[in-house]
C-alpha cells in the first residue's frame, strides 16, 4: 500500500509527524511518500519542524509559496496532479485548512484517488475567511473525514456528509503534546535565552489574514497590549512581520518581539506561560492541553468547547476587551481542563489502523 501526505504549512508538518510517526510502528508495510507543496519555506518555519520531530526529508517539494491565493493553489493543483499520476498512490491524506489541502484534495479526487482528511469538520461559519472554504470544500471532496471532537462530526452531519465517511479520531496535536510536551521542558532554552521566568509572561501569536490584512486590527491588537502593560513575548509570523513594515506600527515597548520559533521552544513557552493570546487554531489547544488561559483575538472559533468550557475566552479585536483579559487572573476550575474532548492522544494510531484497513 502506498500513502501520499501532503504538507505546506507549519501545523501540517506537527499534524503529519504524528500520523508518520503511526505508520512507521503499526504499518511498516505501507510505504509513504512525503510532498511539500512549499507554502512555508522559511526555515523557521519549515525546516526546524522537519529536524524536531523526526520526520523524513520530503520526497518532492514544489516550492509554491508567496503567490495570491488562486494563483498558488492554481499551481498546486496541476504539481499536486503530476505527482499523483507518477506516484499512483492508494490514498492521498490531506491536513487542515490551508490552500495545500485544498489544492491536494482537488487535485486527488479529481483523478479517482482517494483521499483522508485530518482534522475534518471545523466550522468557524465565517465564510470570509480563507481557511473556512478550504475546510468545507475539501470536507466535501474528500473520502475519509477524521474528526477531532463531537462538534467537528456534528458540523458534518449537519452538512448532510454520509456517516460512513466519518470517524471521530480524536485531536492529532493532542498526540503531539503528549509525545514532545516532556522532551521540551528537557531540551528547550529558550527561557533561559529569553531570559524569561515562568508565570511572569504572556505568549501572543497572531497571524490570522482577518487581522492582519486589515489594519485597524492590527493597530487595536498593539494598542491593547501597550494599554496592558504586561510582558507579552510574541514570535512573529512572517506574513504579520510584513504587514506591520507596510503599516509602519511600531510594537510596544512591553512586548518581545521574536522570529517564529521551532516546536519545542514553543512548547516550552506554552507551558510557562501565565496566559496565551492569540488567533491560532493550534495555540488555543495547546494553551488547554497544558492548563493556560487563552484569549482569542476574533470573534468566533472553531474550538467552542474550549470555550463553553471556560478554559478560552473570545476577547474579540478590541484595545481594552485585550488589555482587560491580559490584566485578569483567569481562576478556571481545576475541573474545566479534564473533559476528553479531543480524544485520548491516539488519534494517530487510530487514523493509520483505519486507512490501511478499508
Ligand atoms: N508554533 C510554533 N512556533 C511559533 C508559532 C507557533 O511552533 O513560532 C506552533 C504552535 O505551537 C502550534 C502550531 O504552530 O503547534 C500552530 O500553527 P499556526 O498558529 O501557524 O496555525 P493554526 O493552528 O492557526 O492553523
Amino acid at each position: 500500500m502506498k500513502i501520499l501526505t501532503i504538507v505546506g504549512a507549519r501545523p501540517q508538518f506537527i499534524k503529519s509527524a504524528v500520523v508518520s510517526r503511526a505508520i512507521q510502528t503499526l504499518a511498516p508495510h505501507v510505504q509513504e511518500y512525503l510532498l511539500h507543496t512549499g507554502q512555508h519555506y522559511d526555515s523557521n518555519m519549515s525546516k526546524v519542524f522537519f529536524e524536531e520531530m523526526a520526520i523524513r526529508e520530503p520526497d518532492l517539494n514544489l516550492g509554491i509559496g508567496g503567490a495570491s491565493h488562486g494563483e498558488s493553489t492554481g499551481r498546486m493543483i496541476e504539481g499536486v496532479e503530476k505527482v499523483l499520476l507518477e506516484q499512483n498512490p492508494d490514498w492521498v491524506i490531506v491536513y487542515g485548512d490551508t490552500n495545500s489541502t485544498l489544492a491536494g484534495a482537488l487535485a486527488a479526487v479529481k483523478i479517482g484517488i482517494p483521499v483522508a482528511h485530518i482534522e475534518a469538520g471545523l466550522r468557524s461559519f465565517n465564510r470570509r475567511m480563507p481557511e473556512e472554504i478550504n475546510r468545507v470544500l475539501t470536507d466535501h471532496a474528500a473520502d475519509l473525514l477524521f474528526t477531532p471532537t463531537a462538534t467537528a462530526t456534528t458540523n458534518l452531519e449537519n452538512e448532510g456528509i454520509l456517516e460512513a465517511r466519518i470517524r471521530q479520531s480524536g485531536d492529532v496535536m493532542y498526540d503531539a503534546v503528549i509525545f514532545f510536551g516532556d522532551k521540551a521542558l528537557k531540551n528547550s532554552l529558550i527561557l533561559e535565552r529569553l531570559a524569561l521566568k515562568p508565570q511572569e509572561y504572556i505568549l501572543a501569536t497572531i497571524h490570522r489574514a482577518e487581522n492582519t490584512d486589515q489594519k485597524d486590527h492590527m493597530k487595536a491588537i498593539l494598542s491593547g497590549f501597550r494599554a496592558s502593560g504586561v510582558s507579552i513575548v510574541w514570535p512573529v509570523h512572517p506574513r504579520t512581520r510584513q504587514r506591520l513594515n507596510d503599516y509602519e506600527f511600531t510594537v510596544p515597548g512591553n512586548v518581545l518581539v521574536i522570529d517564529p520559533v521551532g516546536y519545542m521552544d514553543m512548547s516550552m513557552l506554552v507551558q510557562n506561560a501565565k496566559m496565551v493570546v492569540t488567533d491560532s487554531g493550534g495555540l488555543q489547544k495547546e494553551a488547554y492541553w497544558y492548563r493556560v488561559p487563552c484569549g482569542t483575538v476574533r470573534s468566533e472559533t472553531e474550538w467552542v468547547e474550549l470555550v463553553d468550557a471556560g478554559c478560552s475566552q473570545l476577547i474579540g479585536v478590541d484595545p481594552s476587551s485585550i488589555a482587560n483579559y491580559l490584566n485578569d487572573t483567569h481562576d478556571v476550575s481545576p475541573d474545566a481542563w479534564v473533559g476528553g474532548i479531543f480524544g485520548d492522544g491516539t488519534a494517530g494510531e487510530s487514523i493509520v489502523r483505519t486507512i490501511t484497513s478499508v
